[in-house]
């Protein structure tokens, strides 16, 4: 057994931020957590966190759920009604990675714009919103992606939010944040979360990527719009009983794992300029927080490179043609980065 671990721990595996196993004082946390049956309302640790997590955006509530996917959709159900449309750039996890969920679930319409690596624009919104005429669907919601995920890990500037905040107040649209990487942005550019919370009508976190826990995400608005959010999580069967052991892996991140998201900038960083280094790397896109994308040239197809660095024991995942994607996370160590840097160049 121990030989597996010590062997397991020896891969670098880059592919997501999301395959950190929980710390040792997580693991402590979990197993003396404190629990209900959630679906009861009575888990004292899924209570706990919820409050947190909302009192960090200045909301009024928030809802535990399973995954990210699942308080996206849950935004989108709530926001909107079928044939509806949703404004939202081209790339964003919740038109692209999340397996078609806006039509299966809500029935909507959406708007694609081609933002800035994920980035868009008050100005692109507003060339988007339909006018009031019945050929058209009802323009009802915009969803921004902060940190942007297809972006490489990219932030918005929050004059830009705002902007786009107090246009859809103007035009009663509804406005979500995915802020899946919240905390990488907040960390990096320094973004303020009690201000976050005064622009969007309902926000979304992930516990499950760079914070480290296990499993979780969490969604975040008004009081009305949780107990509504509340009910569509029963219906997709994401209600779950005695949830409070990984609630406390969820309040364990969010004390002890935020501040330390610099690190896997500054490594995130590193790797960019071993990256920059090799002669097969054509382009490495701007780093910005744990995301690293970057594209090959002709002479070192795709597939054959993950299957060296593979073999180097190194994961990474398929962006696109030619190009590839690493995220740094908690998971990473001194001894994987020196790892990384043998292997990349050794080609
Ligand atoms: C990971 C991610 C999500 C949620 O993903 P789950 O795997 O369902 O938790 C949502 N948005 C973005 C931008 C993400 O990167």
């Amino acid at each position: 057994m121990a030989i597996i671990c010590l062997m397991k721990d020896q891969i670098v595996d880059l592919r997501s931020d999301t395959v950190t196993r929980p710390t040792p004082g997580m693991m402590q946390a979990m197993v003396s957590a404190k629990v209900g049956d959630d679906v009861f309302g009575d888990d004292p640790s899924v209570i706990a966190l919820e409050k947190k997590a909302a009192a960090i955006f200045g909301m009024e509530a928030g809802l535990f759920c399973p995954s990210g996917t699942m308080t996206n959709q849950i935004a989108i159900k709530a926001h909107t009604r079928p044939g509806d449309e949703v404004i939202c750039d081209i790339g964003s996890h919740i038109y692209k990675y999340e397996g078609g969920g806006i039509a299966f679930n809500s029935g909507a319409s959406v708007r694609l714009i081609q933002g800035d690596r994920g980035r868009i624009t008050a100005e692109q919104v507003a060339a988007n919103i339909n006018p009031d005429d019945i050929h058209h669907p009802v323009s009802r919601l915009v969803v921004a992606e902060n940190t942007s995920n297809r972006g490489g890990g990219s932030c918005y500037d929050a004059g830009e939010l705002q902007r786009i905040s107090s246009l859809c107040r103007e035009r009663s649209l509804k406005f979500h944040l995915d802020g899946a990487r919240f905390f990488n942005a907040m960390i990096a550019t320094g973004i303020d979360p009690l201000e976050t919370g005064t622009r969007f009508d309902s926000i979304s976190i992930c516990l499950s990527k760079g914070l480290g826990a296990p499993v979780g995400s969490l969604l975040l608005g008004s009081a009305e719009f949780i107990r509504q959010a509340r009910r569509i999580r029963k219906v997709l069967g994401g209600a779950m009983r005695q949830a409070g052991y990984l609630a406390a892996a969820g309040i364990y991140a969010l004390d002890h794992h935020i501040k330390r998201l610099s690190e896997d900038h500054e490594r995130a960083g590193r790797i960019g300029r071993l990256l920059e280094a090799c002669p097969f790397v054509t382009q490495v896109a701007p780093i910005e927080t744990n995301i690293i994308v970057f594209t090959l040239s002709e002479e070192m197809p795709d597939e054959r490179f993950l299957h060296r660095l593979k073999e180097a024991g190194i994961l990474a995942i398929g962006f696109g043609p030619q190009t590839i994607r690493m995220v740094t996370h908690l998971d990473v160590s001194d001894a994987m980065m020196e790892k990384l840097a043998g292997a990349l160049k050794n080609g």
